[in-house]
C-alpha cells in the first residue's frame, strides 16, 4: 500500500542520516498505539540507541503566558547560530483532556519552526499523562539518534506533568512572570523545587525592575528551602524572551549545571535513576493496560473498588486479593 512504513533499515538510516522526513515518520511511528507499529517501534528504539545520550537535554516550565515559546524561539535561534541542532518537544497533558494542546501550535515559535537546523514537535495527544511523556521520552531518543545536541521539552504548570519532564531532563527551568504574589505560591506548591534555574522573564521596558525585585523575592525563598544539591545553588535570572537580552546568561547557567553535575558525577547517576526509573513507569502501565484489556478481571477489580471504598474491605485486603489474582 502506499502508505506503508519504509523498512526498519531505511527509518535506521533515515533518521541517523539526520533526514527531517524520516525522523517524523519514526515519531509517527513510536507514537502509534496499534500493536504491530509498537513492536516496530520497540525495535526501532533498541537500533538507535547506541546512538542516543549525545543531548543536552533541558526541561521548561512556566504557566501559560509566562513566555515559554517566546523563550523558546528566541533561545533555539541563538543556539543555532552556535551551530547546535535544537530539537523542542512538548508534554501536554491538556491535549489529551480536551482534544486541544496549548503547546500545540507551531506557529508559536515562528523563527525555529522556519529553520532547518531546529525540529520542533507538538505533544503526543493519545493516552494519559504516562503515555504522553513515554512518547516524548521515545521521540527525544528518537531526536538524539537523528544528531540533535539540545532537546528542549516544554511543558505546563498543569499536574504531574513537570515531574514527568523533569525525569527526562538533565536540567529543569521554571520560568517565572515579574508580579511574584503567585508566583510565591508555586514554591509552596513544589514545581519550584524540581527547579535547577529560575528564571523571570519579561524584564524589559516596564517590567524591568519588578522582574528584579520578583527574581531577588525567589533568591530569599530559595534560600529559606534550602539546596537540593550539595554542588549547586539553584540561580536566580531576569531575562526577556523577547528581546534576548539575558538569554546567553541564562544558558550558560545551564551549561554550568550540567557541568558541574558531570564534575560531581551526578550528571550519569541522575540518567541511569531515570532510566531505572523509567522502567518501573512502563511496567506499571502494562500491568494496568492488562487490567484493563480482561472485561472479567477489570469487573472482579470494580466490585473490590467499591468493597474498599465502603469500608467493607480493608485496602491491605484489597491489594492481597488483587495480587492473588494476578498470581503474584
Ligand atoms: P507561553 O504561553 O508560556 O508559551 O507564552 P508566550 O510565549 O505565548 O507569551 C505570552 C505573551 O507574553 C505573548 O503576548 C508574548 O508576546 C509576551 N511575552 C513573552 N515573552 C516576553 C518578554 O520577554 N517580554 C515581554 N514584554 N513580553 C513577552
Amino acid at each position: 500500500p502506499a502508505h506503508a512504513l519504509p523498512s526498519l533499515d531505511s527509518l535506521v538510516d533515515g533518521v541517523r542520516a539526520g533526514n527531517r522526513a524520516m525522523l517524523a515518520r519514526a515519531i509517527t511511528l513510536v507514537e502509534s498505539r496499534k500493536a504491530e507499529h509498537r513492536a516496530l517501534a520497540e525495535e526501532l528504539l533498541q537500533k538507535l540507541l547506541p546512538f542516543t545520550g549525545q543531548a543536552l537535554r533541558v526541561g521548561i516550565t512556566g504557566v501559560p503566558g509566562v513566555g515559554k515559546s517566546t523563550t523558546i524561539d528566541t533561545l533555539g535561534t541563538q543556539l543555532i547560530a552556535q551551530g547546535h541542532r535544537v530539537a523542542v518537544l512538548a508534554v501536554d497533558p491538556s491535549s489529551t483532556r480536551s482534544g486541544g494542546s496549548i503547546l500545540g501550535d507551531k506557529t508559536r515559535m515562528a523563527r525555529l519552526s522556519m529553520d532547518s537546523r531546529a525540529f520542533i514537535r507538538p505533544s503526543p495527544s493519545a493516552g494519559t499523562l504516562g503515555g504522553v511523556a513515554a512518547r516524548t521520552r521515545e521521540t527525544m531518543l528518537l531526536c538524539e539518534a537523528a544528531g540533535h545536541d539540545v532537546v528542549l521539552v516544554e511543558t505546563v504548570g498543569v499536574g504531574q506533568s513537570e515531574t514527568a519532564v523533569a525525569d527526562m531532563t538533565d536540567t529543569f527551568l521554571v520560568l517565572m512572570l515579574p508580579g511574584a504574589g503567585d508566583e510565591l505560591q508555586g514554591i509552596k506548591k513544589g514545581i519550584i523545587e524540581l527547579a535547577d534555574i529560575v528564571a523571570v522573564n519579561k524584564a524589559d521596558g516596564d517590567n524591568a525592575v519588578r522582574a528584579r525585585t520578583a527574581a531577588s523575592e525567589y533568591r530569599a525563598a530559595l534560600h529559606v528551602l534550602g539546596g537540593r544539591d550539595a554542588h549547586w545553588t539553584v540561580p536566580v535570572l531576569t531575562y526577556s524572551g523577547l528581546t534576548g537580552e539575558g538569554l546567553p546568561e541564562l544558558w550558560q547557567q545551564v551549561e554550568q549545571h550540567t557541568a558541574r553535575a558531570r564534575a560531581a558525577g551526578s550528571f550519569t547517576a541522575k540518567r541511569s535513576a531515570q532510566q531505572v526509573k523509567w522502567m518501573w513507569t512502563l511496567f506499571d502501565d502494562r500491568l494496568r493496560t492488562r487490567m484493563r484489556s480482561e472485561p472479567a478481571l477489570r469487573a472482579e477489580l470494580a466490585r473490590l473498588e467499591k468493597d474498599v471504598a465502603d469500608g467493607h474491605l480493608s485496602p491491605t485486603l484489597g491489594a492481597g486479593r488483587i495480587a492473588a489474582r494476578l498470581g503474584i
